[in-house]
């Protein structure tokens, strides 16, 4: 069976101190029967790793480079996101591809090396409104995921989660309705079992993300294709995301 997963995106949110407070109330949310992930800023992650000690709530990070060390002004090696704590990273979040120049290739290289290192990936793919209007989504989602996942073995795989966000939901207020976010992770898996096998696709937990709310959670992961939910603007409000965490436990 494959893993439930919530993680929380916070983005370029909280200074360290604000940081501890939320990692606080979120590690109050003590009863959840899927995995929970918080991703906070590079700086915010001891404290957060700090607050969160002890309960099961998991620390990501929300980039890494592919390089061990060296000249790269202003990245972080998966070594340093390790030590300080992290089981995770998210990689290709629309808003490093969109703003920062990250490629399908880029984004390859940073999977690999995360997943060398022994960190879990929280791949991002999804198309631009323009992209869902002119038809070309699956077009699209298909070049990321290939392109994303290029030479990986089924072995790594196992530490992979995709996470489907389509960019004109993200941090919007419109949320793909369930039966189009269902459309695309089933999509999903079926490339993944073109590229893997029946086995990985059907082990491999696919997320949706794109204004995901204690609203609409129940609903979105209520379809069977979406395995978790990656979320913004709802995580940076403990309340809203132990509902959505309720929501996932009950999936
Ligand atoms: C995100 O940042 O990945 C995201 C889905 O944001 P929001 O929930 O705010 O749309």
């Amino acid at each position: 069976m494959r893993k439930t997963i919530i993680a929380g995106n916070w983005k370029m949110n909280k200074t360290p101190s604000e940081a501890a407070d939320l990692a606080a109330a979120i590690a109050k949310i003590t009863d959840f029967q899927c995995e929970v992930v918080i991703c906070p800023p590079f700086v915010d992650l001891f404290y957060a790793k700090r607050a969160i000690e002890g309960t099961a709530v998991k620390l990501g990070a929300q980039n890494c480079h592919w390089a061990e060390s060296g000249a790269f002004t202003g990245e972080i090696s998966a070594d340093m996101l390790i030590e300080a704590g992290c089981e995770y990273v998210i990689i290709g979040h629309s808003e490093r591809r969109q703003y920062f120049g990250e490629t399908d290739e880029t984004v390859n290289r940073r999977t690999k090396a995360a997943l060398a290192k022994g960190l879990k990936v929280i791949l991002c793919v999804g198309e631009l409104k323009e992209e869902r209007e002119a038809g070309t989504t699956e077009s699209v989602i298909e070049r990321q995921v290939r392109l994303g996942l290029k030479d990986l073995t089924a072995e790594e795989m196992a530490n992979v989660v995709i996470a489907y966000e389509p960019v004109w939901a993200i941090g919007t207020g419109l949320t793909a309705t369930s039966e189009q976010a269902e459309e695309v992770c089933k999509f999903i898996r079926s490339l993944i079992a073109e590229l893997f096998g029946a086995g990985t696709a059907e082990e491999t937990t696919i997320q949706y993300g794109g204004s995901m709310n204690a609203k609409n959670a129940a609903e979105l992961l209520a379809m069977p294709d979406i395995d978790g939910g990656l979320i913004g603007g709802a995580a940076l409000k403990p309340e809203d995301f132990a509902v959505i965490i309720a929501a996932g436990s009950a999936k």
